[in-house]
């Protein structure tokens, strides 16, 4: 998802400097690595296990009345070692439910319009929903008669409906012109992992998710001329498209070139699909959610880019017709799967991506939902954004419910280079440090490790987006561009389709750079504090100027010093982050010039709370 932040007045509160190499962790990891679930090194350990579901939905969705209904059949299978007493499902669309504790409003006219579970069975067996199930927020327990054991696998099958929230749009809706996004809409198994067991964490609105890696074969059936985007792949666009639409996919599809596939004009001659109501069938493999979206009024754009390994990628935009600028999605859109495989994070990963125009931002694998944007900058910074989630947390699965920064603090801070390098006079990554520095320091900003459904709203947004984009960015400059993208790509060959938690990272960053950083982690991640260099003392002795740089916030940063003339630059001096791994105070010293007259610390992209101690004006 993505936040935007208006920068408010700063607030100085001075942290005591502490040094501290060892990262503290909790006993949960300490028993991952003796359960060699995890390794020390940063990659899953020898008996690191995924449960696995395979699901096959088949749903039917009224646009006309705002209703949904689905049967839904899975074979779980339980990898773990333990015997599972209980399977614990997702109910997201409890959310709606009344008394529900919430973290985002909801109209007064959607409460009410949760989900309701019809039937379930487990293993043929039709279950009794008072005496085997229990309802917790936006779970549902399901107790098991006989305890799932360890390599074995267990048929379910739920039949459930529910009424369409019209008024809220809370990263899913119903749009004008009867457009919807469809996401967390059907009861999905929660992940069963070896640090927490069943993730017991509720949906509140605000906080993100946490979705096993799992197959999905889905039918949809919908009204005539209404058309579908989804995660996964369309199996059957020749029995649910129009024989002209058809056509054109069937060219489009594999093509380098942009293809209007549906336009405004073909909306308004109501030929778009086949007569009466269409089954769409979709598959997708690996993937830790499914969502998809409709319209009988959106125009469809398609192309596809091979890219250097050789693979190619499909790109698909559906968007209001009267949305501005949203004809040139598609061709952003490829130029951002271009250039993330020339990135950090190489070839985009999966068969597909799809850009879904309704409102907000949010990510889903392979089908984002993205709002109107005010500008091509603005279209931009959303698809580079909500696509490089398709890495994480879509490739690299991390539990967004605690360590949203993982994923928002990646898809903010790998981004800004592609949008820097593809926008008009455009450079994020400015602003995000700005955002942080507004925030850093003050009481809504929380230590990074903190799990972050404790966080409120505030408090999520600048520890997940621009404290963690803010750390990276600092991170990357110490390192250095070769070592920088190597952990990253060596943290995404080792977790891909996996569930990796922050000490998997920090270990592989250690493991990969060659380099202990745990006094970087621990200062950014496990400490309060915040970035503020300042020049404490200048004195001229020898011919030389000597410049006592102090580190009053505890975090660390390079220093970038500079040293004028009448506004000329006559020194400039560069030293990475490193300097302040055991100390507080630095002295640099630079030849005397009697006409140096005004010496600088600091720069737009090293976050500094407080610019008024950085500069010494010499007389
Ligand atoms: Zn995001």
């Amino acid at each position: 998802m993505k936040f935007k932040i208006t920068l408010i007045i700063i607030i100085l509160i001075k942290t005591a400097f502490a040094q501290n190499v060892n990262l503290y962790t909790p006993l949960e990891i300490l028993g991952a690595y003796e359960n060699k679930t995890r390794d020390v090194s940063g990659k899953p350990g020898i008996n690191y296990f995924q449960n696995f579901a395979n699901y096959k939905i088949s749903v039917k969705l009224e646009p006309y009345k705002n209703t949904i209904s689905g049967n839904e059949t899975i074979l779980y299978k339980n990898n773990s070692s333990d015997t599972l007493n209980s399977i614990v499902f997702d109910l997201h669309q409890n959310l709606f439910k009344k008394g529900q504790k919430r973290s985002k409003n909801i109209h007064e006219s959607d409460v009410g319009k949760h989900i309701v579970v019809d039937s379930i069975f487990v293993a043929g067996r039709l279950l009794n929903k008072i005496n085997d199930t229990k309802l917790w927020n936006t779970k549902i327990k399901i107790k098991l008669e006989k305890g799932l054991l360890p390599n074995s696998e267990l048929n379910l099958q739920l039949c459930w409906h529910y009424s369409l929230a019209t008024e809220t749009k809370i990263r899913t809706g119903v749009y004008e012109n009867n457009s919807m996004f469809i996401g967390y809409w059907y009861p999905q198994i929660s992940v069963y992992d070896d640090i927490d067991g069943w993730d017991m964490s509720s949906y509140d609105g605000l906080h993100e998710f946490y979705g096993e890696f799992s197959n999905y074969s889905v039918e949809i059936e919908l009204p005539e001329n209404f058309i579908v985007w989804a995660t996964g792949k369309l199996q059957n666009p020749e029995q649910v498209l129009s024989d002209p639409i058809y056509t054109r996919y069937k060219a489009a599809i594999k093509s380098d070139k942009t293809t209007k596939l549906i336009t405004a004009d073909d909306i308004q001659n109501k030929m778009l699909t086949k007569s009466g109501h269409n089954r769409w069938i979709f598959k997708a493999n690996s993937v830790s959610d499914f969502a998809f979206g409709i319209s009988d009024k959106y125009c469809w754009d398609i192309t596809s880019v091979e890219l250097n390994t050789g693979d190619r990628v499909t790109i698909h935009t559906a968007y209001n017709p009267n949305s501005k600028d949203y004809d040139k999605a598609i061709d952003i859109s490829r130029d951002v799967i271009k250039d993330f495989s020339n990135s950090s994070v190489q070839a985009y990963p999966f068969p597909q991506v799809t850009m879904f125009n309704g409102a907000g931002a949010m990510e889903f694998p392979m089908i984002t939902n993205i709002g109107t944007e005010p500008d091509l900058n603005g279209i931009l910074f959303t698809i580079s954004h909500e696509f490089l989630h398709n890495y994480f947390p879509f490739l690299v699965g991390a539990n967004q419910k605690k360590y949203a920064w993982i994923d928002e603090g990646f898809a903010t801070y790998l981004t800004t280079s592609t949008q820097k390098k593809l926008g008009d006079d455009f450079d994020p990554l400015v602003s995000h440090i700005k955002v942080y520095e507004s925030y850093a320091g003050k009481e809504q900003d929380e230590i990074l490790m903190t799990s972050s459904h404790f966080l409120d709203n505030r408090s999520y947004i600048i520890n997940s987006y621009f404290k963690s984009c803010s750390a990276f960015h600092v991170l990357h400059e110490l390192i250095g561009e070769d070592k920088f993208s190597m952990c990253i790509q060596d943290f995404i060959e080792n977790w891909q389709y996996k569930h990796p938690i922050p000490n998997d990272l920090f270990n592989t960053f250690n493991r990969v750079s060659g380099e202990d950083l745990n006094w970087f982690w621990n200062r950014w991640f496990f400490q309060k504090g915040y970035p503020d260099l300042a020049i404490d003392t200048l004195t001229i002795s020898d011919s030389k100027i000597k410049i006592e740089i102090t580190n009053i916030g505890g975090f660390p940063t390079a220093i970038d010093l500079k040293a004028y003339s009448n506004n000329k630059l006559i020194n400039h001096i560069n030293i990475d982050a490193r300097v302040w791994k055991n100390t507080n105070m630095h002295t640099i010293e630079i030849d005397f010039d009697k006409t140096i007259d005004k010496i600088e610390i600091g720069d737009e992209l090293v976050p500094d709370i407080n610019k008024k101690n950085n500069t010494y004006i010499l007389n």
